[in-house]
């Protein structure tokens, strides 16, 4: 398997780039790679790269990169706003909603929040993970925590949020999107905002309900996790509005030739 990396520096055909102490332990420890192996190597901003280890030893990895693999490009605006979870349900929903293409994620404390800590260098690296391993040219951005009556002040009206709404009138999830549909050019920011494990408090619902830019959608008459309802919710979008129609880049291109469809 050829690593695939996620660096914050510049990248383009010649540059020499420093391994961080992550990609140095991932490169040295965990891959066994040593100078001359290849990699793969993206930013989030100037496509993906092919590479080459430069040099490696115990301290510093220098990574020189070929070409350019393939061309930067984006996925949906769609954000996550969700309540912090419990420690493992977080991590989950970093990794799954990463893979699923969210754009970023908006922690919000909603009245029954019970997870109050919330450690985000912990959830940038998740997504950071979790985008290296699933071809993503970008990593989410992970935001600060804000409060529910912040989030609801400054929110942009132009950005759709589609709230999953355990209870209360709702479309179900996927009439709501296709009902859309027709409006997507003029209205394509969207957001999805889930609960916490303990629901939504019936002020919040009603308060959300109330606002023009937001559709509550149900998702079946079971009641879900918060963690598997947002992942629920991001995968209907993603096949309904989102880059669903989009194929995977070919896992197996051998680097250097570019053949597409090779062993
Ligand atoms: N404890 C709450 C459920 C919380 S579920 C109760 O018993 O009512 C956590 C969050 O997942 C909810 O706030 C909601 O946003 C979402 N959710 C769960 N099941 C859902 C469903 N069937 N339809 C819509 N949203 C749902």
């Amino acid at each position: 398997m050829i690593p695939r990396l996620y660096v914050e520096q510049p990248l383009v055909a010649g540059a020499i780039v420093a391994a961080d102490d992550r990609a140095l332990h991932y490169l040295r420890n965990v891959m066994r790679r040593a100078p001359g192996d290849a990699l793969v190597l993206f930013n989030g901003r100037d496509g993906e790269f092919e590479a080459e280890i430069a040099s490696l030893d115990k301290r510093k990895a220098e990574l020189k990169v070929t070409r350019l693999r393939r061309a930067q490009d984006t996925v949906p605006d769609l954000v996550l706003c969700f309540a912090p979870l419990k420690k493992d349900a977080i991590d989950f929903l970093i990794e799954k909603a990463t893979e699923l293409g969210v754009a970023a994620f908006q922690p919000v404390i909603t009245r029954r929040t019970v997870a109050s800590r919330i450690n985000l260098e912990r959830l940038r690296a998740n997504a950071i993970e979790a985008a290296e391993q699933t071809e993503r040219l970008t990593v989410p951005e992970v935001r600060a925590p804000i409060s529910f009556d912040a989030l609801v002040s400054s929110w942009e009206p132009s950005r759709h949020m589609i709230l999953c709404a355990e209870s209360g009138p709702a479309l179900p999830i996927a009439d709501a999107f296709r009902a859309l549909t027709p409006n997507v050019s003029h209205t394509n920011a969207w957001a999805i905002f889930c609960g916490p494990e303990g629901g939504f408090h019936v002020s919040e619902l009603d308060r959300l309900r109330t606002l023009p830019f937001v559709t509550p959608v149900g998702l079946g008459p079971r009641i879900l996790r918060a963690d598997t309802a947002a992942l629920t919710a991001l995968a209907v979008f993603q096949a309904i509005l989102g880059d669903g129609t989009l194929r995977p880049p070919h896992p197996m291109m051998p680097i250097g030739t570019g053949a597409e469809g090779a062993e």
